[in-house]
């Protein structure tokens, strides 16, 4: 069967479909919602109906009997229906009270933690790191187990902190972990421009593509060999996307990757609304696999957070009230030149001056 491009080109498919029952039925008409304990929530809709959500953290890459054993979970208990949200849990929409201890119980069974609701540390999101992408900097999904070594009773306490916390770990600046809108962002930093291998670009990579692939035009044909190029090391930024378009361009080093340390982000509308993490740790050196040093750090701003914030008040906003001089002194980061953003469109945060101000 041949199909036309109309039947082709349909777009996503209306979301509506795949809701549970008791969602499609109570759409737009849910009361109240209460946290009942770690990882539950219940809701309650205008028809006196009633639904539980039951999340769990799994890692960004499960195998798909993994799924297939989760989707029994789903099928046992609530009509078929699973969700997978992009912050790397599951979650199960139970219509009966009665069921939701035994997801728990079967959901914890195969090794996931019931957790990360009301004002406790959300699962982490991180991207793939070394195992499967070629620009990081650094290995996420290690750095992220690390820290729910950490936090694990905090993931799976309501009441741990003043206000969620949102963690991300992302290999590279590329950012496909979301750390530029959490609470606390570990982001791997390349440090060195990519290493131009000539006989590799000149054999296998387009020149006139890697040149329009760089988002800094840091990338110019080489003069005398316009089969090769050349990276201006001022303009680079390290983002590695060029290595993406050609196997000659390498940007690992061993000695100079390494994280950096982000804070303040979020994604939602309340009270101050959406804000950017900023940096305040330009560099630490790769400890796999236990990232003590990574481990510590966040430790350590998250006990300064649960000790002096308000009630209700997200890290970046704690953070904006006591003003970023007062967290540097406090938290005894050193602060670096590296924290100063002086970007050309940077005009709206600048922070620069004859007298200095960093908020
Ligand atoms: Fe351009 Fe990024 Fe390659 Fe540097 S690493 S040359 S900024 S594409």
């Amino acid at each position: 069967m041949v199909l036309s491009l109309d039947e082709l080109d349909f777009g996503p498919p209306d979301y509506k479909e795949f809701l549970p029952p008791v969602s499609k039925k109570n759409y737009g008409k849910w009361k109240y919602h209460e946290h009942i304990k770690g990882g539950v929530i219940k809701h309650v809709a205008e028809s006196g109906d009633e639904a539980y959500t039951v999340r769990a953290a799994i890692p960004k890459y499960v195998a798909a009997e993994t799924v297939n054993k989760l989707c029994d979970i789903a099928e046992k208990y609530c009509e078929g229906y699973i969700k997978f949200t992009s912050r790397h849990n599951v979650s199960f929409i139970v219509p009966k009270a009665k069921d939701v201890d035994s997801v728990i119980k079967d959901v914890e069974a195969m090794g996931f933690p019931v957790g990360g609701t009301d004002h406790s540390l959300k699962a982490i999101i991180q991207c793939v790191g070394w195992t499967h992408c070629h620009t990081p900097a650094t290995d996420s999904p290690s750095i992220t187990k690390a820290l729910y070594e950490e936090f694990y009773d905090e993931f799976k306490d309501n009441n741990a902190f003043p206000e969620r916390i949102k963690m991300a770990v992302s290999g590279c600046i590329n950012m496909c972990g979301a750390t530029h809108a959490s609470d606390i962002a570990i982001i791997g930093m390349h440090r060195k421009v990519p290493t131009v291998i000539d006989e590799i670009v000149e054999k296998f990579c387009s020149v006139p593509n890697l040149i329009k692939s760089c988002p800094k035009y840091a990338i110019k044909p080489k003069r005398g060999n316009l089969k090769t190029v050349v990276i201006d090391e001022e303009k680079c930024m390290y983002c590695g996307i060029c290595y993406s378009l050609c196997e000659g361009m390498p940007i690992h080093n061993p000695e100079y990757d390494g994280v950096s340390i982000w804070v303040g982000g979020k994604v939602s509308n309340t009270r101050k609304g959406p804000l950017l993490a900023r940096l305040i740790i330009p560099f630490m050196p790769n400890e796999p696999p236990h990232w003590e040093n990574v481990v510590k750090v966040v430790r350590k701003i998250v006990d300064i957070y649960k000790a002096n914030a308000e009630e209700d008040e997200r890290v970046g906003e704690w953070i904006e009230r006591i003003g970023w001089e007062k967290f540097f002194q406090i938290t005894d980061i050193p602060f670096s030149d590296k924290s100063i953003d002086d970007w050309i469109f940077s005009v709206e945060t600048y922070r620069k001056g004859t007298n200095f101000k960093m908020v």
